[in-house]
């Protein structure tokens, strides 16, 4: 392997992302990723959206209460697992500790720039490439059951987005009208909003697209193959160990998602990021009646409903456990029944067996943003800790870190996100 080149650990949404982004500004990549296909972690079957509308962290008061109250409910959308707690327990106080409402609004405000900025170079990248990811450009739309937490969610919006974000507030026969398939409940319903400007897109199409223009245009991708150890010679990166070679490398991204503290871990640095595990189930909804065109998210719930071409995907739940990535039965159920509390009347036509279920892992930072940026280990950089935005935030985040990497003037301010704040 060539000294000038960089590697990139991790064929997720961040490392593709990277990997392009280095490569379109010149840099020789080499991306290394243990499965036998990329995207096949938390990137695989998320809920599409790319919503800089939904910036806020996932530690408002309203979250933390469904938090608590989920312990020993199987049928909460939030749900910490006791076994869990201790290796959760100083994370989880920071976590509390930026719950404060200055904190709170201060990390959403962050968290939006980054998500605004990287919507737009996700367009830039789709337009120059022509790529198709079953993507849509419809917007997405909030539903509420209660007034006051519409009223809650417009005014944070609001706040964090210094109103600049466009969104139409909607009653019920608004909703209706935006997406008809909604009639059947808009009875309890107590509005709703709209927000033209967010996207929606398969991700896994999206890194297959990436996958592609990263090896037709000159960078390498091996996959199957496995990161043991990042090498360090007195305090600098001196190259990697994988399952089967030693490399060299000019720099090294770790952008292994939520397996990264593990990795970083026997190099002694503390990465501040937990797997948050999330469940969605995917049905074929070609030529079926009633099937949504607009993706909407049930804020409270944390549940997204997203018409992904020929495919109606339900997507939820927030489970503080660990890497167990079991698939449970009644997860499943609670997805099943959202759908059909939600569109009853697709619901119906639906056959429920041959519904895809999947989890994954959301690497989740305390504070709702990203560590990006080179550590304390020269030459060692890190670009991880999305959460639930990692799709939104993907190629804004690359695209910060390569303009770092590179020395050049980056397009938002990097300080917040920087990794040199815990790293
Ligand atoms: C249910 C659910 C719904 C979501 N919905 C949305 C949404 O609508 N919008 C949004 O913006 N975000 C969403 N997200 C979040 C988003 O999917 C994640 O933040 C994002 O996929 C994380 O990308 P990543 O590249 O950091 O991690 P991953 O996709 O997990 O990638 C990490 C990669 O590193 C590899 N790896 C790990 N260890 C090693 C090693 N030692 N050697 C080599 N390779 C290694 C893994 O195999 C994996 O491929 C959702 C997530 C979930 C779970």
């Amino acid at each position: 392997m060539d000294k000038d080149t960089t590697v990139i650990i991790g064929g997720g949404l961040q490392g593709l992302a990277t990997a392009y982004c280095l490569l379109h500004k010149g840099e020789k990549v080499l991306l290394l990723e243990r499965n036998d296909d990329v995207a096949r972690e938390a990137s695989f079957a998320n809920a599409g959206m790319i919503t800089p509308s939904h910036s806020t962290p996932w530690n408002s008061f309203s979250d933390i209460v469904q938090i608590f109250s989920g312990i020993g409910r199987k049928d909460s959308p939030m749900l910490l697992n006791l076994r869990y707690l201790p290796s959760m327990f100083f994370w989880g106080l920071r976590f509390l500790r930026n719950s404060s409402k200055s904190r709170f609004l201060r990390n959403s405000q962050h968290s939006y720039q980054l998500a605004k900025y990287s919507k737009q170079i996700t367009k830039e990248t789709r337009l120059k490439n022509g790529l198709s990811y079953d993507d849509a450009q419809n917007g997405t739309m909030k539903i509420f059951r209660d007034k006051s937490k519409l009223d809650q969610s417009i005014e944070i919006t609001k706040k964090y987005s210094d109103s600049s974000i466009d969104m139409k507030i909607l009653d019920q026969k608004g909703v209706v009208e935006v997406e008809p398939a909604l009639a059947d409940i808009s009875d309890h319903l107590a509005g709703g909003i709209l927000y033209p400007e967010d996207e929606i897109g398969d991700a896994y199409k999206f890194c297959k697209e990436l996958e592609n223009l990263i090896r037709t245009q000159g960078g390498r991708i091996h996959v199957n193959t496995e990161i043991k150890k990042i090498l360090v010679y007195k305090n600098s990166i001196n190259g990697l160990l994988t399952d089967r070679v030693e490399i060299r490398a000019k720099a090294i991204v770790l952008a292994a998602g939520s397996w990264s503290r593990e990795i970083l871990k026997q190099l002694k640095l503390n990465l501040p990021v937990r797997p948050v595990k999330g469940y969605s189930l995917t049905h074929q909804s070609g030529g079926l009646k009633n099937c949504p065109e607009i993706a909407i998210l049930d804020e409270s719930t944390h549940t997204a409903i997203t018409p992904l071409g020929k495919r109606i995907r339900v997507t939820g739940v927030a489970e503080f456990t660990g890497l167990d990535d079991d698939i449970h039965i009644d997860r499943v159920d609670y997805l099943n029944n959202m759908l059909l509390s939600v569109y009853p009347k697709l619901y119906s036509q639906l056959t429920l067996a041959e519904g895809k279920a999947w989890c994954g892992f959301r690497p989740m930072s305390y504070d709702g943003l990203p560590y990006i940026g080179e550590t304390k280990i020269k030459g060692l950089y890190v670009n991880v800790g999305q959460g639930h935005l990692g799709w939104t935030k993907a190629m804004g985040s690359a695209s910060l870190l390569s303009d770092i990497m590179l020395g050049n003037k980056t397009a938002i301010n990097p300080k917040p996100y920087l990794a040199n704040r815990s790293l």
